[in-house]
């Protein structure tokens, strides 16, 4: 007898839809699977044939045919076992077609019959029901995800009994309840940092505007914490954006079962010996890296110059598109990867230049140390600035400094501003004003186009370095609300890029 199930793949963070398709019909005995399958989907015969037998269900001495549909894509992962048990069940006349209309199923099987979660629920589920299929039986522990779909109907379990009584006409119970994350810890604040009002405020700015940010200082200035509070005061997630980044969570397999949603923007800090597929994402099944786990929020490379210099550079395409593409030999994969880069690096490698009483390294070794942070990716950094070590009035100092709550309010009055103006455009942020379009959104009066002159000529600019200052000067009128570009907004941006040249130069960025 023929039997048909519709189960799902996913591919990137969306989902195509799959049929499973049995056939029992006599003949030698035999159970083949075929449709360009991976070796994990191929093992599951093994998984399938035992978690059958577990609940009593001895396939007959006949030939079993399965075939997942369509054959020109290759089927990965593990979540169709769960199925093609039900597929061959309905085959075997166990359950009725009627029972199994309409309804999507995913899910792994244990050889005892037990249901494993599955990566990647949420796709599947949001990409399900625009395609009108409103149905799901899925693992339970992927029950949070699926239910984030208000629009879906969610039936989970933990055994394939469980799944062969509810489609017998047992009715479903869940004591399922959406448990919010009641001990996130003390919230990181900036006004926990000492001092530094010159880098908090460069900060807030690259917040603002979503300008890439490069943090040098020795080490004990403070970079880690700062960094560690640059998520916070971006304004909070729109519900569209949660749930896209939910559905990168869920493919990495990364959601919680009791909140599936995630609610704060992304800070990722991955340490500097990681991989180029750990960093932008791949693997054998492909999924999502650092990169598209920062999206929407914060990315921090700590120690950049340790970083493998080829790592660094294949930041450079999803820096400038927002999204990855990570080719495979089956076709290409699109993960979005919109996020803030946020560098740190000591002055160098004793830490203590341009100290020259206590900094140990020879000027070549500094040449070296510095030549380490490659120049494309300098290239796309718009702020680049010094934190001084402490001095004792400011580790002393009392008085609590701004709270991370009043910078986030000025910093998304300047993304309101932001979304109103590039509401036609393709690009959201002043960091993202094409160079052709400067001139347009950046414009500068007679006096402020004669500052900038001097500056050019003072400063030796490269032109690069000229557009970089006018989007951040956008930025710092932005959060002043003011519509022109005024000369101590200049002057700000200016200061922003006095770092770089003392360290590469001047040039360079
Ligand atoms: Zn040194």
């Amino acid at each position: 007898m023929y039997s048909t199930i519709k189960t799902a793949i996913l591919e990137g963070i969306h989902t195509r839809s799959i049929q499973v398709e049995v056939d029992i019909s006599s003949g030698m005995p035999a159970f083949d699977m075929v449709g360009h399958l991976a070796p994990e989907v191929r093992e599951g015969k093994e998984r399938i044939k035992t978690a059958l037998h577990s609940i009593g269900v001895i396939l007959p001495a006949k030939r079993i045919t399965v075939n997942l549909s369509p054959a020109n894509i290759k089927k990965t992962g593990t979540g169709f076992d769960l199925p093609i048990a039900i597929a061959i069940l309905q085959s075997l006349g166990v359950i009725s077609k009627e029972a199994c209309h309409g309804k999507m199923f995913i899910g792994e099987l244990s050889l005892n019959g037990q249901i494993l979660s599955v990566n990647g629920i949420l796709p599947v589920v949001s990409d399900g029901v625009e395609n009108q299929i409103f149905e799901y039986v899925i693992p339970k522990d992927n029950e949070g995800e699926g239910r984030l779909v208000s629009k879906a109907q969610v039936y989970a379990f933990c055994s394939l009994q469980e799944v062969i009584n509810f489609l017998d006409g047992k009715p479903y119970k869940t004591e399922y309840k959406n448990i919010e994350e009641m001990h996130r810890g003390p919230e990181k604040d900036f006004s926990d940092v000492c001092g530094q009002k010159f880098i908090k405020r460069a900060c807030e700015v690259a917040a603002a505007g979503m300008h890439n940010m490069l943090l040098i200082g020795a080490p004990g200035a403070g970079k880690t914490m700062i960094a560690e509070r640059l998520a916070a005061i971006l304004p909070p997630l729109s519900d569209e954006e949660r749930l896209e980044l939910s559905k990168i969570y869920s493919v990495c397999g990364l959601l919680s079962s009791k909140n599936a949603l995630i609610q704060t923007r992304p800070f990722r800090s991955p340490h500097h010996t990681i991989t180029q597929a750990g960093l932008t994402g791949g693997g054998a099944v492909p999924k999502p890296g650092e990169i598209s786990l920062a999206h929407n929020g914060v990315l921090f490379l700590d120690e950049l110059p340790e970083f493998q210099k080829k790592t660094l550079e294949i930041l450079r395409q999803p820096m400038e598109e927002h999204k990855v593409h990570l080719v495979r030999s089956l076709g290409t994969v699109t993960y979005p990867a919109n996020f803030l880069l946020l560098a740190a690096m000591n002055p160098c490698n004793c830490g203590y230049y341009p100290d020259m009483k206590k900094c140990r390294c020879s000027e070549s070794g500094l040449r070296r140390y510095f030549d380490k942070v490659s120049q494309p990716l300098l290239d796309r950094i718009d702020i680049c600035v010094e934190a001084p070590t402490l001095t004792y009035s400011e580790v002393a100092g009392k008085d609590k400094s701004e709270s991370s709550k009043s910078i986030q309010k000025r910093v998304l009055e300047c993304h309101q501003i932001q979304c109103e103006r590039y509401k036609e455009e393709r690009f959201f942020h002043n960091s993202h004003i094409p160079a052709s379009r400067l001139e347009e959104f950046c414009h500068l009066g007679v006096k402020e186009r004669h500052y900038m002159e001097n500056i050019y000529l003072k400063l030796s600019l490269t032109a690069r370095t000229y557009h970089k200052i006018l989007r951040v000067a956008r930025t710092i009128a932005d959060l002043e609300q003011s519509n022109c570009i005024q000369i101590r907004h200049l002057k700000e941006a200016v200061c922003y890029r006095s770092a770089d040249k003392k360290f590469w130069g001047g040039g360079s960025l």
